[in-house]
């Protein structure tokens, strides 16, 4: 559940939490027409630091442009807000959720008459996967949900909308009583994780899919991919098959809300030894002091709140 804090963002004002309300003929609530991002801020030695702040909301502007959104507010405008809205509410850790949203007023497919919103809400989350499976690995499962389609419903932009592939996938498999869903493409390549981007390690080797397989362009990935080649680990972007998962030495799902995460099973194979593996370690511990400030070379992933 949502631990709430006290002020939520919107469109250039603070509003108090329980008071942060949109009408039920909002548009974006029938048709999905909305972008968002998922950030952390972590306590570091100077202070409460957003990781990648700044990527993320270039991440947020260029979803916006696929979808035609053209916010009143610069990306350095949504910046500074983030950060104020971190400040108001006195949390040092929280998770940061941004939207561009469509105000109410029109109804109906063509969403160019609305106007374009924005709301920032923060609040303390804990691990998404859950502590067990951070600790000891997640089990993992295919869907026969398959990723959408560049040309359906693009895997580029972080649409609100397109959360119901995702969704559809993970209540799957959590009712097959697995962790988490991994989805393929449409033409049978591994993509991603319903809510994370999927690793696998084989040797020296660290091989996540390709952008074109339809994975999100994550910034975890981005930061994994660095560190491991920063550590001398042959990073590759190349097509996964579902049997190059099970036959991998270890495999890992990276995202914001679950950070970086062990895969122990894949389709009931035990993945390696089925515990979480010494390269998914090392990348763990380095991310983890990373996000935390404490790494000199990745500094600037930490942006100050104040
Ligand atoms: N894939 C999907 C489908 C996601 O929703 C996310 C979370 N934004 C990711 C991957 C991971 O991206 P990031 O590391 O930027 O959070």
């Amino acid at each position: 559940a949502i631990t709430p804090t006290s002020k939520i963002w919107m469109s250039g004002e603070f509003v108090d939490w329980d008071d942060a309300r949109i009408h039920v003929l909002n548009p974006t609530l029938h048709y999905g027409w909305g972008v968002f991002e998922g950030i952390r801020a972590y306590s570091t030695p100077v202070g409460s630091a957003v990781f990648r702040l700044t990527d993320h909301i270039a991440r947020l502007y260029r979803s916006a442009k696929i979808y035609l959104m053209e916010p009143t507010f610069t990306p350095e405008e949504l910046v500074q807000a983030t950060k104020d809205t971190i400040a108001v509410n006195n949390v040092e850790e929280c998770y940061i959720r941004p939207l561009i949203y469509l105000g109410y007023g029109e109804m109906g497919l063509n969403p160019l008459p609305s106007s374009i919103e924005v709301m920032i809400a923060v609040w303390p989350w804990g691990s998404y996967l859950g502590e067990d499976a951070e600790r000891n690995g997640a089990r993992a499962t295919i869907s026969t949900w398959r990723r959408n389609d560049p040309n359906i419903i693009p895997p580029a932009a972080k649409a609100s909308g397109q959360y119901l592939n995702s969704s559809l996938a993970k209540v799957a498999a959590i009712k097959a009583g697995y962790d988490e869903a991994i989805m393929t493409s449409p033409n049978g390549h591994i993509a991603d994780g319903s809510g994370e981007n999927v690793f696998i390690v084989s040797g020296r080797q660290v091989i996540t899919p390709p952008l074109s397989d339809g994975p999100l362009g994550g910034i975890t990935r981005a930061s994994v991919m660095q560190i491991a080649a920063d550590q001398g680990y042959e990073v590759r972007e190349q097509h996964i098959v579902r049997t190059d998962l099970y036959l991998a030495d270890e495999a890992f799902f990276t995202g914001t809300a679950a950070e970086i995460v062990p895969i122990s099973e894949v389709d009931d194979r035990r993945i390696g030894t089925g515990r979480p593996g010494p390269v998914t370690r090392e990348i763990l511990d380095i991310f983890h002091q990373a996000t935390h400030g404490e790494v000199d070379r990745y500094k600037d992933w930490n942006e100050l709140v104040s």
